[in-house]
């Protein structure tokens, strides 16, 4: 960003030998941001001073004019590319034009000129994403501050218009040309959110506020409401829809669709952006009542002990062995879920088919589901305790901002509703968004008091997942495979130890009477310092968010593991079903791009087909996890050693994954972190 424009290009253009693809966005950018720059120069000039905007006019003008200079000087230089935040950028741009044109009087100059400013923020975005001009960091940061610059314009505009009042009352006052709006770390009782008060609705106290109506959020306060213990209400940031599972209310292809082609799904919201494929593709939260418990397949795993031993002692004894007195956590739970879904969960192997062949024994997935007669089926949901009605109390269309701190604890949240912001006052805070949003969340809070000393949190960890599938002819498979393959099942195997990993294997008849096979081994990803989620510290709440995700030297290890193990469990199924085919071909890159062909392409095979083998991107599997763990960050009461008064439930607080699926130990730990708040 340092030197003149002019000289800083031509060297840069010089030095690069694809001189056409990159003149054409310096004309570009010249092009379309001018004008419309002019227009805002115009427009602010005529708001000059501090009386009705309450961010200095020249203030907003110099951010601009810095936004497209280095816009233009940025579009000439192809450093690491910022896709996703560029995308990311788009829709934050795209909706605050929306909320504009919906936001009244256009004829109001302020509205106007707040307008014009998000178009040149527009046109700088725009001409960065010409061909030939990858963005980089310090340039997004730059359109980013003017678009919340210009959001930050645009509600003291609405709030001066709706309030009956002296222009100054409600709004933070100003003594110079900076709108200080940012965080301040370690400043007690002064939120970063301040800007806001002009457009605060509503304030209400309850005694515990819990962000997040999916499986963790709702599991904690159903086991809330059974203690009756307190005053509790669940924001989440979707709407209350149907309160069905996808696969009750969807036929095959549809939920097929809305997993693996999640865009298809209004509810699909992937609220950061992401470095690379890790944490795109499918993966994502889905933001309605009832989250992704809505979505889950049900199967209810134990995190194994191997890995548990990484956890505090307190938390593993109540998990594994009692709590309270009686049965361990783990066994309540299942005994639960046996109850709900009339499936023996608590001894699955004395349940349904094994399949075996060569060394290979399968025995039944344990699953908390329940099937109906034309073969659709549902997973447990924390949210059909509400089905009538009843307590807690439950918002929607409510997105939490931020968490309040007043005095170095958590005292509430400030949360996005349709009709405005509305501040929940809490004694007590639980983060249950997810891991992604709790991260955000926790690093807002604890940059605010100190506590952390970059705005992010390491740790991240999915599961690495590879596998293949293959279609046969079923009347030449062993007569056991065939009746295994008849009665659509599904089985898992432990792995040995070492592998960290759980093998699962699925035989099913498709539409065209062909066998299928598919069989995939999921494993624990470690956390490390290189996967993590950061937030940047922002005029205004949601800081911008990211995800930084790869595999490190140990998971790489683990991956040819998976891979050899495949290749074994191929060649002996093989064996058994007496046929001859190719070893399996692994793609050298982790994260297949293709992976919804590959799922749904033995649907269509009308015969026998070679392997295609498949990894799942990291994100992908939904066992996102880990940046919010018991021991470092988490006391052994779930709550914050940096905030006293804030919680966190859901997989980010597991300090060490296994093997596993989640839901198990998330709702396992919801009741856990229930009794502990009431
Ligand atoms: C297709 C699929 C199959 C799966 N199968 C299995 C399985 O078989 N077994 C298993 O163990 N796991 C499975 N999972 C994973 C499991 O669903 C998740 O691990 C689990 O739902 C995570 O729970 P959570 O409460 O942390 O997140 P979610 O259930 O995603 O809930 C988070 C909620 O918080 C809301 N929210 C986020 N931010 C905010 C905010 N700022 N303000 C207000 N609300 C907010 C979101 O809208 C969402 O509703 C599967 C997932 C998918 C998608």
């Amino acid at each position: 960003m340092n030197g003149s424009i002019p000289g800083h290009s031509r060297s840069r253009m010089t030095s690069r030998s694809a001189a056409t693809s990159t003149l054409f966005p310096e004309i570009y950018a010249v092009l379309t941001i001018l004008p419309l720059f002019f227009r805002v120069v115009n427009l602010l000039r005529r708001y000059d001073g501090d009386r009705h905007i309450g961010i200095h006019p020249r203030w907003l003008a110099r951010r601009f004019r810095r936004a497209i200079t280095s816009s233009m000087e940025e579009s000439l230089d192809a450093r690491a590319p910022q896709r996703a935040e560029q995308v990311a950028l788009h829709r934050d741009l795209a909706d605050l034009v929306e909320r504009l044109s919906g936001s009244g009087d256009r004829s109001d100059p302020l509205v106007e000129a707040t307008l014009a400013c998000v178009e040149a923020a527009l046109c700088t975005w725009r001409a960065s994403t010409a061909p030939g001009t990858p963005p980089d960091r310090e340039r997004l940061d730059e359109a980013s501050h003017a678009v919340r610059a210009a959001s930050v314009a645009l509600r003291f505009a609405t709030a001066d218009r709706r309030a009956d009042r002296p222009a100054d009352e409600g709004r933070p006052h100003r003594t110079n040309s900076s709108p200080d709006v940012s965080a301040t770390p370690g400043s007690p009782g002064r939120t970063p959110q301040s800007h806001l008060e002009g457009k605060m609705e509503r304030s209400e106290k309850v005694d515990i506020v819990i962000v997040g109506g999916g499986m963790a959020g709702l599991a904690v306060a159903a086991e809330l409401s059974a203690s009756r213990a307190a005053d509790v209400v669940v924001l989440e940031a979707g709407p209350d829809g149907d309160r069905e599972h996808y696969r009750w209310s969807a036929d095959e292809p549809t939920a097929m669709r809305q997993w693996l082609d999640p865009t298809s799904d209004p509810h699909f919201w992937r609220p950061y952006a992401t470095d690379g494929v890790s944490y795109a593709g499918i993966s994502g939260l889905r933001r309605r009542m009832g989250g992704r418990s809505l979505y889950w397949h049900g199967v209810t795993l134990p995190i194994e002990n191997w890995a548990l031993e990484s956890w505090p002692v307190g938390v593993t004894h109540d998990l594994t062995a009692e709590w309270l007195g009686g049965p361990s956590l783990y066994h309540r739970v299942s005994e639960e879920l046996t109850k709900w879904s009339g499936y023996d969960i608590t001894d699955p192997p004395g349940t349904g088919r094994r399949i075996a062949f060569g060394d290979y024994e399968f025995g039944p997935v344990p699953q908390a589901v329940v099937s109906r007669a034309d073969g659709r089926w549902q997973a447990y949901s924390p949210l059909g305790q509400w089905k009538d009605g009843g307590k807690p109390r439950l918002v929607p269309d409510c997105r939490v901002l931020g968490v309040i701190i007043s005095d170095g604890r958590a005292v509430g949240v400030r949360a996005e509703t349709e009709s405005g912001i509305t501040e929940f006052r809490a004694d007590r805070v639980v983060l249950a968004g997810g891991t992604v949003e709790n991260s955000r969340l926790a690093i807002q809070a604890l940059t605010e008091v100190g506590w952390l000393t970059e705005p992010r949190l390491p740790g991240l960890v999915d599961k690495v997942v590879h596998g293949f599938n293959a279609n046969f002819d079923l009347a030449r498979l062993s007569p056991e495979l065939a009746d295994a393959a008849r009665e659509h099942s599904y089985g898992i195997t432990a792995c040995a130890s070492g592998l960290r990993s759980n093998t699962f294997l699925a035989l099913h008849v498709n539409p065209h009477g062909t066998a299928v096979l598919d069989a995939w081994v999921m494993g624990e990803q470690i956390a490390g310092e290189a996967a993590y989620v950061e937030a940047r510290p922002a005029p205004a709440w949601p800081w911008p968010t990211s995800v930084v995700a790869g595999l490190s030297d140990i998971d790489e290890k683990l991956r040819h593991a998976q891979q050899t193990e495949l290749q074994r469990l191929w060649s002996q199924f093989l064996d058994a079903a007496g046929a001859d085919r190719q070893p399996l071909a692994f793609a050298p890159e982790f994260g297949s791009p293709d992976l919804q062909e590959l799922l749904l392409a033995p649907k269509d095979a009308t015969g026998p087909t070679e392997a295609r083998t498949y990894s799942f991107q990291l994100g992908s599997e939904q066992h996102e996890g880990g940046t919010t763990p018991f021991g470092t960050l988490l006391d052994d009461d779930h709550q914050f050693h940096g905030v006293p008064g804030m919680y966190a439930a859901g997989p980010s607080t597991f300090p060490r994954s296994g093997a596993a699926n989640p839901a198990l130990t998330i709702l396992a730990l919801a009741k856990r972190l229930a009794h502990r708040l009431s």
